[in-house]
């Protein structure tokens, strides 16, 4: 299974914000978009860094409630690590794995086209797990 098909059934659409926003209305886009990550962008759309539910936890602990009025460019991650479109769904799963992160932006050959979190690949791999049994019991009670 690929990424590429994940994002097929998931969608494309990736929340992004300028560096220059607040966490405030980062979070919001959050909220309102129901997601856990939003893409930080410059004006030509060219990806700066990522942020996401564990970064506003942290900066809100360590800075305080007034960090909410801060541009979030100055709290993302910087280059976030890309995956492809092409990759497949367990080469990804450990990736993230790996770097302890949950958020992928995702490319293809004309650019940014999507973000997939652990959240899609692990639903979708239980999703064909169940299938692949059915598929089993179905075989064995035939014969
Ligand atoms: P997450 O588990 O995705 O909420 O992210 C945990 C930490 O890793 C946060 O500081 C994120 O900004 C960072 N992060 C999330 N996704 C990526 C990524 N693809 N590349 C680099 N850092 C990331």
């Amino acid at each position: 299974m690929l990424v590429a098909e994940i994002l097929a059934k998931k969608g494309n659409k990736v929340f992004k914000i300028l560096p220059a926003k607040t966490v405030m209305e980062a979070v919001t886009g959050m909220v309102s978009f129901k997601v856990g990550a939003v893409m930080v962008v410059d004006e030509r759309d060219a990806i700066l860094g990522i942020f996401t539910e564990r970064d506003l936890s942290r900066v809100l602990v360590s800075r305080g409630a007034s960090v909410l009025d801060s541009p979030v460019g100055d709290h993302m991650t910087r280059n976030p690590v890309p995956c492809k479109a092409s990759d497949t769904v367990p080469a990804v799963m450990s990736l993230m794995s790996r770097h302890h992160f949950r958020h992928m932006p995702v490319f293809d050959d004309k650019g940014l086209c999507g973000i997939v979190s652990i959240r899609d690949l692990v639903s979708n791999s239980l999703e064909r797990a169940e299938f692949e049994a059915e598929m089993m019991r179905a075989y064995v009670t035939a014969s």
